[in-house]
């Protein structure tokens, strides 16, 4: 595959395993996180830029880089996102209810908002959008999360009905929970709090699924290479979930 690829939260997790998976497929790769250190640490020949998603001026930087060394882009990946406040909605605090908003749901906004005008004037390009399970069935303690990852799906179906028509297809992809530090951080604190072991909360939670087991990251990046090239050149306003198959959100463990 030939194109430039941008993606936000390149540099760990998810999103790292799809600018390898780009790059891999022959695309040229570029990575936006607010990360310097692991920015840093990624291959030289990628494009890296230090930018937090959810800051509009950052934001505004990045795309009038891309277009100074690019000047366009063909797949835009809105991946960046953070997991927010572990607690009940009457224990969210207002602040952090923002800012896990302002990361998700804003950040997203900012790169479609910029990335739209580009791939307009061009006649072709994709966007991809990471959202989650949470987003489709809730997610007991996390509902800042939840209602932004909801929310970045009406986004995305909305982009895919105003760029269509100009030949730029979009949609939403929905990981389950991910094989990586940030689950296991999960499962260790659940284990801790619920005196189980941490597999014994892992296989609660995988049991929620036909697959029985979490994803990996590259089983994302998969998908997001195959919605991001011409094998899906009609599949448009689309919420992919990558998840084993969710048959219980909530297994009260
Ligand atoms: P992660 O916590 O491993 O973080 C990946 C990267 O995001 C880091 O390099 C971090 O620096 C960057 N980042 C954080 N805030 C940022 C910001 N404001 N601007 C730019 N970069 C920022 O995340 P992940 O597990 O790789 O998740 C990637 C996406 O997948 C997120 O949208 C997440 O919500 C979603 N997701 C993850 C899981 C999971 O189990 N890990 C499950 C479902 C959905």
């Amino acid at each position: 595959m030939t194109g430039r690829v941008l993606i936000t939260a390149g540099a760990s997790g998810v999103g790292r395993a799809m600018a390898e998976a780009f790059d891999a497929a022959g695309a040229q790769v570029w990575v936006a996180d607010v990360d310097a250190e692991a920015s840093r640490a990624c291959p030289d020949h990628w494009g890296r830029s230090q930018v937090d998603v959810s800051d509009e001026a950052a934001v505004a930087a990045l795309f009038d880089e891309i277009t100074a060394q690019w000047a366009g882009l063909d797949v835009l990946c809105a991946n960046a996102g953070v997991a927010g406040p572990t607690a009940l909605v009457e224990d969210v605090a207002l602040s952090d209810w923002q800012k896990c908003i302002s990361v998700n749901l804003d950040g997203a906004f900012l790169c479609a908002k910029y990335a739209a005008p580009m791939l307009k004037r061009q006649g072709r390009g994709v966007v991809l959008i990471t959202s989650s399970t949470a987003g489709q069935y809730g997610y007991p303690n996390r509902a800042p999360y939840a209602a932004a990852k909801w929310a970045v799906i009406g986004l995305g179906k909305t982009l895919a009905m105003e760029l269509g028509p100009h030949g730029v297809r979009c949609n939403v992809i929905c990981p389950g929970a991910v094989e990586g530090p940030r689950m296991e951080g999960v499962l260790q604190r659940e284990a801790a709090a619920k005196g189980m072991t941490r597999d014994q909360v892992y296989r609660g939670y995988a049991a929620g699924t036909s697959m029985g087991r979490f994803v990996e990251a590259h089983d994302i990046a998969a998908m997001a290479v195959f919605l991001a090239s011409d094998a899906a050149r009609l599949v448009s306003g689309q919420v992919i979930a990558v998840d084993g198959h969710t048959v219980n959100p909530d297994p009260k463990l």
